[in-house]
């Protein structure tokens, strides 16, 4: 019988329930069991492609190509289970399912409701991640949004069935909420006894419960929301603000006991807990010494979650140099005035580049500014997908002179479309998954930096654009100098270029890559470009990384 976890928050959102998840994902493995993610988004999109990052953050691709929600990505970070379309369920995804079997009369003629209709196909698609594979032993399921939303009730409705269906041993409620303080320094639990009353009246009676409050909870706070709650005293954590890193919570939640109450109340035996891994990681965390800054250079730089993964990779990568990362988030439209541009770049004090992916014309010519800043001062450059784009433009038109060279995606009539549509995307006109999506292969060739970084020929990367190197330009391009450094397998299409590195006018890292590789950094194992990049970084600031002030 498979085991569920349902994750759900109350009082208000952007309390870290992705992270509470993830986390109590990652401490079951660490008992050894075999933990599965699905994420449950209210939302009527079909996915979260079509969302601006504005709105809903960054997209997080799978290797079959679905965009989905950013909290995969946190369950990527933190747990080992694989993750495709199948983890991430939007009503938008399971009405469209529903109307598709009733307009092909699959439901031979009986009125087609939210419940049990839409409550059978939540249910159907939450069982499905459980059945994937036969040695799955727990599914932990994040219900996204806050109890009492009229959007997530469906979700809560599934849960509360499957709780009943499968027995309390087998399937359990984590409850997630907010213990505010007020002035004084008092500590409030009323919110929290009133969003378990929200989830009783749902049919939900919370199993466990964990509070986000300033500071651990003292044991009478504990024993009077576990009488008002229902809940068992021992059942009642707390996740409480912590200085170091969010990759501390594993931690925080085991030297409490979560995964020993949460086993108990399911009935599982298990292994010690084995948690090295984690432990090493925070060992490294505390060793880093100095900072290097880093100088994203993207458009939407207001909202951290825009480039949600890329931040986190440069973090991880941090823990690999045993330096710390400072974050210097440049919007790059200023930098498209050229007598300006300079002096920004210069004033950030800066010891790398980044170019995270994106969309649009907007702030453009600022990143190709940026990337030839980086490229003439010796600063290391990292491409990711439209950043590998942007050093393309910028050795098209500084390095080969052809001043109006571009995109077509930015500019249709440049007379040197150096970055392009593939032809036969060309009549695309529905922008909902008409990309090249989700796992694709590279081939490395010999002597470059990514050959060197990944120590393998054949590399494995997610996708998410649809223009492309234009091949024509293959040729003058490394004519000049420019490394065409990995293809897909056959050549046809070029995966990442590479600054010249050894011998005169060489740069000491610049590469870009037509891939995604931020979704697969772990903060126990960095991904090993932005780990090399970040050395490049390291290198670069030579003795000068800032020293912390005593
Ligand atoms: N806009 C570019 C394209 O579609 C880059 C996309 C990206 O960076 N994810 O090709």
């Amino acid at each position: 019988m498979n085991k569920y976890i349902f994750v759900s928050g109350g009082v208000c959102s952007s309390l870290g329930k992705g992270v509470a998840a993830s986390s109590l994902g990652a401490l079951l493995e660490g008992r050894g069991l075999n933990v599965r993610m699905v994420k449950c988004d209210p939302y009527i999109n079909v996915d979260a492609g079509t969302m601006s990052p504005y709105q809903h953050g960054e997209v997080y691709v799978t290797d079959d190509g679905a965009e989905t929600d950013l909290d995969l990505g946190n369950y990527a970070r933190f747990t080992s289970g694989p993750l495709s379309r199948a983890n991430s369920i939007t009503t938008g995804q399971v009405y469209d399912a529903v109307i598709r079997k009733e307009r092909e009369g699959r439901y031979l003629g009986r009125t087609v409701q939210v419940i049990p209709h839409i409550t059978d196909e939540i249910k159907s698609r939450i069982t499905a991640v459980a059945r994937e594979d036969a040695d799955t032993d727990v599914v932990i399921v994040e219900i996204g949004g806050t109890v009492g939303d009229i959007e997530s009730i469906p979700f809560l409705e599934a849960a509360r069935q499957m709780i009943h269906e499968c027995g309390r041993i087998n399937a359990i409620s984590v409850h997630l909420t907010l213990i505010p303080e007020v002035a004084g320094g008092e500590l409030k639990t009323k919110p929290t006894q009133h969003s378990v009353k929200a989830m009783q009246e749902m049919g939900i009676q919370p199993d466990i419960l964990i509070c986000r409050a300033p500071t651990i909870l003292e044991e009478a706070t504990r024993r009077k929301i576990a009488l008002f709650c229902n809940v068992d005293p021992e059942a009642v954590f707390t996740s409480y603000n912590i200085d170091t890193t969010i990759y501390e919570i594993p931690l925080v939640f085991y030297s409490q006991k979560l995964d020993q109450v949460v086993l108990r109340k399911m009935g599982v035996e298990s292994r010690h807990a084995q948690l090295n891994d984690w432990y090493s990681m925070m060992d490294r965390f505390k060793a880093q010494a100095g900072t290097v800054r880093i100088g994203i250079v993207g458009k939407y730089m207001e909202l951290h979650d825009a480039y949600k993964s890329v931040y986190e990779a440069l973090f991880h990568a941090g823990l690999a140099n045993a330096v710390r990362v400072e974050l210097v988030k440049i919007d790059s439209t200023p930098l498209e005035d050229e007598t300006k541009a300079r002096g920004l770049l210069e004033e950030a004090n800066i010891q790398g580049v980044l170019v995270p992916g994106g969309f649009g014309q907007r702030g453009i010519n600022g990143m190709v500014r940026a990337a030839c800043w980086a490229r003439q001062n010796g600063i290391p450059y990292f491409g990711i997908c439209l950043g590998m784009q942007i050093m393309v433009i910028d050795w098209a038109r500084n390095v080969l002179g052809w001043e109006d060279a571009d995109s077509t995606e930015f500019n249709q009539d440049t007379r040197h479309p150096v970055i392009s549509l593939l032809e036969e995307q060309e009549d695309v006109v529905n922008y909902g998954a008409t990309m090249r999506l989700g796992r694709w292969e590279s081939v490395a060739e010999e002597g470059t930096r990514i050959l060197a970084a990944y120590g393998a020929k054949h590399i494995f990367e997610r996708h998410r654009h649809r223009y492309e190197f234009a091949n024509a330009y293959r040729e003058a391009m490394s004519g000049a100098g420019l490394k065409l450094a990995a293809f897909t397998p056959g050549g046809d299409l070029v995966e990442c270029v590479e600054w010249p590195g050894a011998g005169a006018g060489g740069h000491p890292w610049g590469m870009g890559v037509q891939f995604h590789p931020e979704f697969k950094s772990k903060p126990t194992a960095a991904h090993p470009l932005f780990r090399d990049f970040i050395a490049a970084a390291r290198e670069r600031a030579g003795g000068s990384t800032t020293e912390d002030a005593e």
